[in-house]
C-alpha cells in the first residue's frame, strides 16, 4: 500500500509545530475518527467521543495564544491541521472550525486590529475568561450567525439583538443551523447592539452560556450530509450575559469583517480533507486495499488511470490554492489578494463535491454501499458550497464585480 499524501503536498516547507500537529491529527483521525464517523452519519449524532480526544490531545485550544496556555497556532497552521482531520471526519472538522474560530477571531486576528488601549485592556480582560474556560475546563464555543435572511451573506444587520442590561446585555433573537446546537458549552452569537439606527458597523460577538435561562434548541436535524454536526436553531429570549461574555469589544466584528477577510474561509479547509478522502479511498479501492472488501484489483483498466488522474490533476489544483490562500491571509490584503481568496474558497468548495463524484463514477456501484466510507464523503462534500457567507454563488457575485469595477465605480444609468 503505498504511503498516503500529505495533506500539505511537500511537508519540508512546514514548521515544526506545523509537522507535530498535522502528525498528531493524522494519528487521531485514522485510529479514532474514520472509524467513528459511520456512527454520527448514521445516527445524526453529535461526534462527542471525538471531541474527548480532542481535549485530551489539547487541540482545543489550537488557536489560544501561547500566553494564555493555548498552542498559539497561526491561520495556516491551523487549517492545514483542519483539513486533516476533514480527511478523516468531516463533521469533526466542520464543527472543531466554529470552535476554533472563537479563539482565532479573538486571538491573532483581533490583536491585528486596531483598538484603543482602552478597549485593548477590556479585550483582554474578557478574552481570558473564554480562553481559561477552552484552555482549563474543556469547554466548546459553537458559532450560531445564520438567521435564515441576508444577515449571514454580509448584507444586513444580524436580527438577534443584545441591548444593554445590569452590567452585561440582554440577548434575543433565533438563529437556524446552529452547528454544535445542544453539544457546546457557550454559543458565540453574532448579534446586533440594540440602539436607534444600528447597522452593520454594531455586530456584536457575545458567548451565550448554552444553559443559560431563556436558551433553548427546536426543529429535527435530518439533512442530507454533515449530520454529525447537528445543526438545530437557537432562540434566545432575553437572556442576560455579563459583560465579559463579549468575544470582541462592540464595534470589532464589523472591523474584522472588513479588513481580515480570510477570517471566512476557515469553512474550506474541512472541504480539503473530503477531496483528499475521495481521493485516498479511489486509490486505495481500485489497488483492491480496502479493507474488509475481497482483494479485487480494478488498476489495470486504462479508464480508471486516467480517471483516478484527472481526480488527482483536481486534486493538486484545489491544494495548491488552499496553501496559497493560507500562505497569503494577512490583516488589509490588497485587491488581488482578496480576489484569489474568493476563487480559493470557491475551488475547495466545488472541487471537493467534484472529486467524490469523479470517486463513486470510477470506483462504481459496490464503493457506495454504505459499508464504505465514500457515499458519506460524496454528500458530506455537497454541503460546502451552500455554507454562508461565502457560498460558491456569492463568492462568484463578489468575485464578478471586483474583476470588472475599480472600488466606489458605477455605471452611468442611461435613461
Ligand atoms: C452542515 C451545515 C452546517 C452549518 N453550520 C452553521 C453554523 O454553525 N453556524 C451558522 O451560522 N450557520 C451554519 N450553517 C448555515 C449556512 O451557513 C447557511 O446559512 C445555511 O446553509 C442557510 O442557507 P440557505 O441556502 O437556506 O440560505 P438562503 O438565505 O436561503 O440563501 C440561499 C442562497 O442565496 C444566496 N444569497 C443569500 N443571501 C443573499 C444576498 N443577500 N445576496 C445575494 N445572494 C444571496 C446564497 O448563495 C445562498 O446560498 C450551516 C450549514 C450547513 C449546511
Amino acid at each position: 500500500m503505498p504511503a498516503p499524501a500529505h495533506i500539505a503536498g511537500n511537508p519540508s516547507w512546514l514548521t515544526a509545530q506545523q509537522r507535530e500537529l498535522i502528525d498528531l491529527a493524522s494519528t487521531l483521525g485514522r485510529e479514532r475518527f474514520a472509524p467513528r464517523a459511520a456512527r454520527w452519519d448514521r445516527e445524526a449524532s453529535f461526534p462527542f467521543d471525538n471531541y474527548a480526544d480532542l481535549r485530551e490531545a489539547g487541540l482545543l485550544g489550537i488557536c489560544v495564544p501561547q500566553a494564555y496556555g493555548g498552542l498559539g497556532a497561526d491561520f495556516a497552521t491551523y487549517v492545514m491541521v483542519a483539513a486533516e482531520i476533514g480527511r478523516h471526519c468531516g463533521a469533526t472538522a466542520l464543527t472543531w472550525n466554529m470552535h476554533v474560530s472563537s479563539a482565532m477571531w479573538s486571538g491573532f486576528i483581533a490583536d491585528q486590529l486596531e483598538m484603543s488601549a482602552e478597549q485593548r485592556a477590556d479585550h483582554e480582560r474578557c478574552r481570558a475568561v473564554h480562553y481559561a474556560r477552552v484552555v482549563q475546563e474543556g469547554k466548546v464555543y459553537a458559532q450560531p450567525f445564520s438567521e435564515g435572511g441576508s444577515a449571514a451573506a454580509g448584507k444586513a444587520p444580524f436580527g438577534t439583538v443584545a441591548r444593554r442590561a445590569d452590567g452585561g446585555y440582554l440577548v434575543s433573537g433565533r438563529k437556524i443551523f446552529a452547528s454544535l446546537s445542544g453539544a457546546a458549552d457557550y454559543y458565540g452569537v453574532l448579534c446586533t447592539l440594540d440602539k436607534p439606527g444600528a447597522t452593520q458597523r454594531d455586530a456584536m460577538y457575545l458567548a451565550v452560556p448554552a444553559d443559560a435561562p431563556g436558551v433553548s434548541v427546536d426543529g429535527d436535524w435530518d439533512p442530507l450530509g454533515m449530520r454529525g454536526t447537528v445543526s438545530r436553531n437557537l432562540t434566545f429570549k432575553d437572556v442576560w450575559v455579563p459583560d465579559t461574555a463579549r468575544m470582541m469589544p462592540e464595534g470589532l466584528y464589523f472591523q474584522a469583517a472588513m479588513r481580515f477577510p480570510h477570517m471566512f474561509a476557515t469553512l474550506s479547509p474541512t472541504y480539503m480533507g473530503l477531496a483528499q478522502a475521495a481521493y485516498d479511498f479511489t486509490v486505495q479501492y481500485l489497488r483492491g486495499e480496502v479493507p474488509g472488501m475481497p482483494p479485487v484489483k480494478r488498476r489495470m483498466y486504462p479508464t480508471k488511470q486516467v480517471a483516478v488522474a484527472e481526480m488527482r490533476i483536481k486534486l493538486e489544483q484545489t491544494r495548491a490554492l488552499f496553501l496559497q490562500n493560507a500562505r497569503e491571509a494577512r490583516v488589509d490584503p490588497d485587491r488581488d489578494t482578496r480576489m484569489r481568496l474568493y476563487a480559493a474558497h470557491y475551488t475547495v468548495m466545488e472541487n471537493a463535491n467534484d472529486i467524490a463524484r469523479l470517486a463513486i463514477r470510477t470506483c462504481g456501484g459496490q464503493s457506495m454501499l454504505k459499508s464504505l466510507p465514500l457515499e458519506r464523503i460524496y454528500r458530506d462534500s455537497r454541503c460546502g458550497s451552500l455554507m454562508l457567507p461565502w457560498t460558491a454563488e456569492l463568492c462568484v457575485d463578489r468575485l464578478g464585480r471586483e474583476c470588472l469595477y475599480e472600488p466606489g465605480e458605477r455605471d452611468e444609468v442611461i435613461e
